[in-house]
């Protein structure tokens, strides 16, 4: 069944269910489709209809490649938060104290000034700079 939004010359619309897009082609064509307001045989399918409208999507459409970069950024993302923890603005500093006392194994991940990341490379610490995707741009 498909439901379609029609219009009459009247200024009326009303919706109408036809069992197939072909029925309501083969009613038109026969006039048999009736004003529910007027009587009136001049009636066509509207614009209007709300499965028509949705489908126009103003936004531009990510091409393919941007999307799958975008999505092993996400997945590179949600591998360094499982694995990793968050030191957050602490970074620089735990990178230091993981580095000079040798303390723990396990990797961090923060927030870290261009200067910083310079003064961590300079001083022998291994740091990464990625970029970090917002999981909602998807
Ligand atoms: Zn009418």
């Amino acid at each position: 069944m498909i439901k379609y939004n029609l219009i009459c010359r009247c200024g009326k619309t009303f919706e109408s269910w036809f069992s197939s897009s072909n029925e309501y082609d083969q009613l038109r064509k026969k006039h048999l489709i009736n004003c529910i307001y007027c009587n009136s045989k001049s009636v066509k399918k509207s614009i209007m209809a709300p499965n028509l409208s949705s489908k126009s999507n103003k936004i531009p459409k990510k091409s393919k490649l941007e999307k799958k970069a975008m999505k092993q950024l996400v997945d590179f993302r949600k591998y360094v938060e499982k694995n990793f923890k968050n030191v957050g603005d602490n970074f620089t500093k735990e990178a230091r104290s993981i580095h000079y006392d040798k303390k723990t194994s396990k990797g961090i991940y923060g927030k870290a000034t261009p200067e910083e990341t310079d003064e961590l490379i300079e001083e022998g610490i291994e740091v990464a700079t990625i970029p970090w995707i917002d999981k909602s741009e998807n």
